[in-house]
């Protein structure tokens, strides 16, 4: 997983130099796909499967997400980035049998105060769950952490997606919320959330965090997400392995 973390975290050094205007999503596609392949790994959003029956699979290496889009937003020759925009990307990588999976929201140019806050916001709730992240806290502790940081400076986090185990896999149990759920709502639907964290357990978290409201929309083309009210959104994530002290983070360079 560090070899495939790595890979990851190489791939988004070359996109963040990439990120300009001008620069279309599929430009940032396709070298991604080149750097992937080179190291023998094998992206692995391409070909993945639909959460609704009948929809399309992902077509595409990356995810690229512009503005009100917060995840799985799709490629395209048609998307060009402006200046002002920010962009969210997302980059899984499967090698010799392991998964990572690591998203940035990059700006564009020169973004507004508000972009500003909302990245700072969001990767600052990262960290924060990051710092969570050790052995005998419980999953709540992490979420608990995300959910205050981005709340505190003014932001929502959305409910509707959510953080995740990988490993060999790219989505493995358990689900790990972003939000702090009623009582009651925890214990019907994340029985896992009091469990402890023990070394050796690996991670993505992926806060995403709306300006507006939490609440958020599909697109027609089934995959991607976009903020209900419209507002910005930005989406940060790593990979992370818990060990008897601080969190390794696998998809930093
Ligand atoms: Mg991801
Ligand atoms: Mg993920």
């Amino acid at each position: 997983m560090r070899s495939a973390g790595r890979i990851v975290a190489e791939v988004h050094a070359h996109l963040r130099e990439l990120v300009q205007p001008g620069v279309t999503t599929a430009d940032l596609d396709a070298a991604a796909d080149g750097i992937i392949r080179r190291y023998g790994a094998t992206p692995v959003f391409v070909g993945y499967p639909n959460a609704k029956e009948g929809g399309p699979p992902f077509p595409a290496t990356i995810c690229a997400s512009i503005n009100e889009e917060l995840v799985h937003g799709i490629p395209s020759r048609r998307r060009v980035l402006n200046s002002g925009d920010v962009v969210s990307i997302d980059v899984g990588v499967l090698y010799k049998g392991y998964v990572g999976d690591s998203g940035w929201t990059y700006p564009v140019g020169q973004v507004n105060g508000e972009a500003q806050r909302l990245l700072e916001a969001t990767e600052g709730s990262l960290w924060a769950g990051i710092a969570q992240a050790r052995a005998d806290r419980r999953f709540i502790d992490v979420t608990r952490a995300v959910q205050e940081y981005a709340e505190s400076r003014g932001f929502a986090v959305v409910r509707e997606y959510t953080s995740h185990g990988v490993g060999r896999k790219m989505h493995e149990e358990p689900q790990i919320l972003n939000y702090v759920p009623e009582r009651s709502e925890a214990a019907r639907i994340y029985p896992a959330m009091n469990r402890k964290l023990a070394p050796g357990m690996t991670f993505a978290l992926e806060p995403m965090v709306n300006a507006g409201t939490w609440r958020t929309e599909l697109q027609n083309d089934q995959w991607t997400v976009s903020t209900a009210d419209g507002r910005l959104s930005a989406h940060f994530e790593h990979t992370i392995a818990i060990t008897g002290g601080e969190a390794e983070v696998l998809t930093r360079l």
